[in-house]
C-alpha cells in the first residue's frame, strides 16, 4: 500500500515537468524554438531567394564600373544585407524593361560568389544594337531595375558525371563560371572540367582572373583552352572559331559518363552544337544555357 502510494506521488510530481518538456517541444516543431534550433532548420532548407521567381521587382544599382571596351559590372543591393541573393549554380535572373513601349526580357548569370551577403554583381556586354543591354548601359547608380527570378532548368548534381567539357563564347561564359565554382568547390565531386572559351580578340576575354585562379587552385582538375578570332602578338592560346579538332583536342571524347555544357551567341551555338552531333556526342549528354 505505502509501495503504490509512493509511485503514484512520483507520477503526479513528474506530469508538470513532462507537460512542460511536451509543449517546449511542440513550440520548436512549429518554429518558436530556441535560435539554435531555427538555425539548425534554416541551414537545411537554404536561405530563401532574395528575389521572387514570378514578381518583376526593383533592385537598386549601386556600382556600375566598366570592365572591358563594351562590357560593364553592375552590383544590385538586397534588401537583407545578411543574406545572399540565393540562386542555385547555373541558374539565372531575368531582366525587364520596357523599351520604346514594347517589353523586353533577357537573362543575365550574376558573376558574385554564391555565398556572397547583401549584393549582387552582373557583367553585362553592351551590343550597338541590343535593346536590354543598352538599356542597363543606360542606368545610373542610385536607379532601380525590375528583376525576377531565379530561373532555369540546370540541375547540378555532385559527381554526376565522370567528366566535364563545357564551351562558352563571350559574355555565355556566366552560366559556366557558376557551374564550374560549384562543382570545383564541392567536397564531393572529384570531376575534372575542361572549357574551350572563344571571343573576337583578347581584351573581349572577360572574367581571366578568375579563371585563372581556379586553374592555380584546381591544377589536374580544371583547366581553359582559350581562343580568340583576333589575336595580338603576344597571344599564345588557340585562333579562330570553335572547331571539331578544338572540341577532340581539349573536351572528354563522347561517352556515357561526359557531361558538356555550352552557352554563346545564337550562331555560335548552332554550329557549335552541329559540331558535337558530328563527333558522336549523344543528344542527352549536351546542356545549352
Ligand atoms: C542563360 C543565359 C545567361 C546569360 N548571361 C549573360 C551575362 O551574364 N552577361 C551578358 O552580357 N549576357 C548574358 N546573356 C545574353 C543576354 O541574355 C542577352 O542575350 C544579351 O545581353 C543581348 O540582349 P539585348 O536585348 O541587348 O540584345 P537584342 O536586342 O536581343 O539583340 C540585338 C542585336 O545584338 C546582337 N546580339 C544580341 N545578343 C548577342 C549575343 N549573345 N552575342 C552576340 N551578339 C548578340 C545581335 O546582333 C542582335 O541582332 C545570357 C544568356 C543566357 C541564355
Amino acid at each position: 500500500m505505502a509501495q503504490s502510494s509512493a509511485i503514484l506521488l512520483s507520477v503526479l510530481l513528474l506530469l508538470p515537468a513532462l507537460a512542460v518538456y511536451y509543449l517546449s517541444r511542440k513550440a520548436e516543431n512549429n518554429g518558436n524554438g530556441s535560435g539554435a534550433d531555427k538555425s539548425v532548420k534554416k541551414e537545411e532548407a537554404g536561405p530563401l531567394p532574395q528575389i521572387s521567381p514570378e514578381e518583376f521587382r526593383p533592385f537598386k544599382l549601386t556600382r556600375k564600373e566598366p570592365v572591358s571596351h563594351n562590357t560593364n559590372l553592375y552590383r544590385f543591393a538586397l534588401d537583407d544585407p545578411t543574406l545572399p541573393l540565393g540562386l542555385l549554380p547555373g541558374q539565372h535572373i531575368q531582366v525587364r524593361a520596357l523599351i520604346d513601349g514594347v517589353e523586353a526580357i533577357k537573362p543575365y548569370t550574376p558573376i558574385s560568389l554564391f555565398e556572397t551577403k547583401g549584393y549582387f554583381d552582373l557583367l553585362i556586354k553592351t551590343y550597338p544594337q541590343g535593346r536590354i543591354s543598352r538599356y542597363m548601359d543606360g542606368v545610373k547608380t542610385g536607379e532601380s531595375v525590375l528583376m525576377r527570378g531565379p530561373k532555369g532548368s540546370f540541375q547540378y548534381v555532385p559527381n554526376g558525371c565522370r567528366r566535364i567539357g563545357m564551351i562558352g563564347g563571350g559574355t555565355g561564359i556566366t552560366p559556366l563560371l557558376s557551374v564550374c565554382r560549384a562543382v570545383l568547390g564541392h567536397p564531393d565531386d572529384r570531376s575534372p572540367i575542361t572549357l574551350i572559351f572563344a571571343n573576337k580578340s583578347p581584351e573581349d576575354c572577360l572574367l581571366e582572373s578568375e579563371l585563372k585562379s581556379l586553374e592555380s587552385e584546381f591544377p589536374g582538375r580544371f583547366r581553359v583552352c582559350w581562343t580568340v578570332d583576333l589575336p595580338n602578338e603576344k597571344w599564345d592560346g588557340e585562333i579562330g572559331l570553335v572547331t571539331e579538332s578544338m572540341i577532340q583536342a581539349h573536351l572528354p571524347s563522347p561517352s556515357e559518363d561526359c557531361k558538356i555544357l555550352i552557352c554563346g551567341p545564337p550562331l555560335m551555338m548552332t554550329m557549335v552544337v552541329g559540331e558535337l552531333k558530328g563527333l558522336g556526342y549523344p543528344d542527352d549528354k549536351v546542356f545549352r544555357f
